[in-house]
């Protein structure tokens, strides 16, 4: 039996939006019309709280996204940051790339793009979002920084060989208006390249954004690491760097074109990603080894 298609995820909210990518390559779609499909499950569950609908605010009470795609076969990307009152950022992403004659969109700019494109436009902010924007407010917020962001990024490999990659983010809960992490930019928060393969981050933005750790991780398996090692080199790298964060976390997911896939992460005490290969689909655990 064939491995592929290969989706992997980051976090086990990855597991449904693997199921969606892997239905979306069932009906006939490509590797990134997986990557859509399956990362808009993630924006639309309200329950997951650092993307999309739902997602924690900015310290002005304010949802604001921030998404991009990559497509291996044209290595086309789109992206957009900052985009207030869009559910599906990464949608607007792939229209950016696929319908502009851009890269990135931000903000305002990016929002009447949309809405010249017919996306709709809703209230972001849930109750529970807003409660705990609130409490935030009166700094009786219980949870600890680390649990108040995310990112869903997802790497697709199609059963032609073909790979996509995309990631979509509320960013950092609290953060100032504007603010914009890894998430969006091509080769931090994501990087493909259709003759070697893909990666995805999360993690602490201000860090990853400076390593460039997707195109990192891309350019270790270009010079034959597998994407385990590759994913452990590049978290080496902004370990011995990084000055102003040496704490940062970031975790990283990578396939390369054989469908081998890995994952690592730094500062966590493990990292629980998605992988749906050869037919299973399942939440994996990354532990790092004690140093
Ligand atoms: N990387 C995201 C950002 O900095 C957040 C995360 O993945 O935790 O916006």
């Amino acid at each position: 039996m064939s491995i592929r298609p290969v989706i992997i995820s980051t976090w086990p909210f990855g597991l449904a939006a693997n199921e969606a990518a892997a239905a979306a390559l069932a009906s006939g779609g490509n590797c990134l019309d997986a990557v859509e499909k399956g990362i808009n499950v993630a924006e639309d569950d309200p329950e997951v709280t650092s993307v999309g609908f739902g997602g924690l605010p900015n310290a002005q009470g304010i949802v604001e996204v921030d998404a991009a795609v990559m497509y291996g076969p044209t290595h086309g990307a789109g992206s957009v940051a900052g985009v207030r009152g869009l559910k599906n950022p990464i949608s607007l992403a792939r229209k950016v790339m696929q319908h502009s004659r851009h890269v990135m969109l931000v903000g305002e700019g990016a929002r009447e793009f949309a809405l010249r494109h017919g996306f709709p436009f809703t209230e972001m902010l849930t109750e529970p979002a807003r409660a705990k924007w609130i409490q935030w407010l009166l700094k009786t917020y219980p949870l600890p920084p680390g649990k108040t962001h995310d990112t869903i990024g997802m790497v697709a490999l199609d059963a032609s060989g073909d790979l996509a990659v995309g990631c979509s983010t509320s960013g950092y809960a609290w953060k100032e208006p504007g603010r914009v992490g890894d998430s969006p930019l091509i080769g931090s928060g994501l990087y493909v390249d259709n003759e070697v393969g893909g990666a995805a981050a999360t993690g602490l933005g201000e860090s990853i954004l400076k390593y460039c750790l997707s195109f990192l991780v891309v350019e270790g398996m270009r010079q034959g690491l597998s994407p385990q090692t590759a994913c452990e080199a590049a978290l080496r790298r902004m370990k011995s760097r990084e000055a102003e964060y040496p704490d940062a976390w970031a975790g990283l997911v990578a396939l390369n074109k054989a469908g081998e896939y890995g994952a690592a992460c730094c500062g966590h005490s493990d990292f629980p990603y998605a992988l749906h290969r050869g037919g299973k689909n399942e939440v994996l655990t990354y532990s790092p080894r004690p140093e």
